[in-house]
């Protein structure tokens, strides 16, 4: 099998950049050893009617990457407008927060269109394409118009809401529609999944049969497949950050003060306001946790040039200073905020000097982070994690203490215990966790897709 493998951005992901999301994250080490080419956007976009899409193709281990130029008139009604200002906010059940025109689906579907023309250069005898994300929604469908018959997969890297809340996306039956021209839809859990499903069969009035709908297109199969990371490789790479010069300045600048970290693309979906809220509350209520633990929050600047978040960033910096105001002293900083990314050879390092990680989203599809601050922990004197249970991620990593992230003195009661639990405690938790961890790699997430795809072709071969 020829894989292809698609999504918005390509990264060559240098270790000491900031990487642009899970999704880099994930998919970089599996182009370099499985041999897919990996095609995205450059982030770069260019004028014109491109006849034939612009692509700098670069070889990346046994793989290859091919970075496109998107069109410019299209590209920030495409990103900017239909994709994250109201995908974004429908899926993580946002739906107050969708601010999309009309002209911004058309970029979008323009673009989907655009991607399908630029993928056929890529297309081989035995080719599968495999796309990733909210972005490329309609990509399969327009696949398919131009005369694709080889197997598509999808993979959906964020939550499925309930249908109600998808039904506040304008268009959101058309797009549905053709999703349905994928052979196979991955999930990161089951309720995601499950409320696909129920969308197929209440609004589109197609039949459902064990995770299979039947639609004009034929079959296409919904199953759950949550991301996983190289538990092992992340234990490496927070072995060796002990000796960076970030990590070993912020070790020796606690004094023995224990920290608790958060690690968040700056998104209203990550919980940052509830989080400080809950800090603030614990302070409040333990004054004697005061100068004995301070947190340490990276929220990496995203997607600034829409509204939600620029109102976002303000937000926060605001309540992180007012929190600081309240409870610092002269010569201790409750709350040290970085509004910058870091490489994850760093993060590694910064996840494993914290006693806490503390991961309270209000939703989100699986959250890496959480996963990469368990693996890098030391075995013998892991720290605790804080997890919410609206994080996909929760599902696994069941021993972390699960918030309820709507709840502000739930999570200030349950950060203060996570500080004093017992290293026994401590290990049995992270020891479980670790378990899950090495049960789903991301080798095993790729493997189990790939998988499935090749059996949606052999089904399909038989019925033809
Ligand atoms: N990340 C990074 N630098 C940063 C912040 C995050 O490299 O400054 C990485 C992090 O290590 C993780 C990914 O970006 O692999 C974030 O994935 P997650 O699933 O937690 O959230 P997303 O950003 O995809 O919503």
């Amino acid at each position: 099998m020829n894989l292809v493998v698609v999504s918005n951005r390509v990264s060559r992901g240098k270790p000491n950049e900031p990487m642009t999301g899970g999704l880099a994250a994930a998919l970089l080490p599996i182009v370099e050893k499985s041999g897919a080419i990996w095609v995205g956007s450059s982030g770069r976009v260019r004028d014109g009617n491109q006849k034939e899409p612009f692509a700098e193709i670069e070889a990346l281990g046994a793989g290859a990457l091919a970075m496109l130029d998107l069109p410019a008139a299209h590209y920030g009604g495409y990103y900017e407008g239909f994709a994250n200002s109201a995908l974004w906010p429908a899926l993580h059940s946002r739906a107050d927060l969708i601010r999309a025109s009309h002209e911004d689906y058309l970029s979008y579907r323009e673009v989907n269109a655009f991607m399908a023309r630029a993928l056929l250069r890529f297309r081989k005898s035995d080719s599968a394409f495999w796309i990733q994300d909210y972005h490329f929604l309609a990509l399969g469908a327009e696949l398919r118009d131009l005369g694709v018959t080889e197997p598509i997969g999808f993979f959906l890297h964020t939550p499925w809401p309930a249908r109600s809340v998808i039904g506040g996306v304008p268009h959101h039956r058309e797009l549905i529609e053709a999703m349905l021209a994928y052979d196979l839809i991955g999930f990161q859990t089951e309720e995601d999944c499950e409320n696909f499903l129920s969308y197929a069969q209440a609004d589109l009035g197609l039949a459902v049969h064990d995770g299979v709908i039947l639609s004009r297109h034929g079959r296409t199969r919904a199953a759950v497949f949550p991301i996983g990371i190289d538990p092992q490789q992340f234990a490496q790479l927070a072995t060796k950050a002990s000796t960076h010069p970030d990590v070993s300045r912020l070790r020796r600048s606690l004094n023995g003060e224990k920290l608790a970290i958060g690690v968040d693309r700056l998104d209203y979906s990550k919980g940052l306001i509830n989080r400080i809220k809950a800090f603030d509350r614990m302070w409040t209520l333990h004054p004697s946790l005061a100068r004995t633990v301070s947190l340490l929050q990276i929220a990496t600047p995203s997607r600034g040039a829409i509204e939600a978040y620029g109102n976002l960033q303000s937000d926060v910096a605001k309540l992180v200073s007012d929190v600081n105001g309240v409870h610092g002293e002269v010569d201790w900083t409750p709350i040290r905020y970085l509004n910058k990314g870091y490489g994850q050879a760093v993060l590694a390092g910064l996840y494993r000097t914290a006693q806490v990680g503390v991961v309270t989203p209000l939703q989100d599809g699986m959250n890496l982070v959480a996963k990469e601050y368990v693996a890098a922990q030391n075995p013998v004197d892991p720290g605790v994690l804080v997890l919410s249970k609206f994080a996909g991620a929760a599902n696994e990593l069941d021993t972390a203490l699960l918030v309820n992230p709507h709840d502000i003195d739930g999570m200030a009661r349950i950060i203060a215990m996570a500080l004093s639990m017992p290293l026994t405690e401590r290990r049995m938790r992270w020891e479980a966790m670790m378990a899950k961890l090495r049960g789903h790699t991301i080798q095993q997430w790729f493997a189990d897709f790939t998988d499935a795809l090749r059996e949606c072709q052999l089904d399909r071969d038989a019925l033809a």
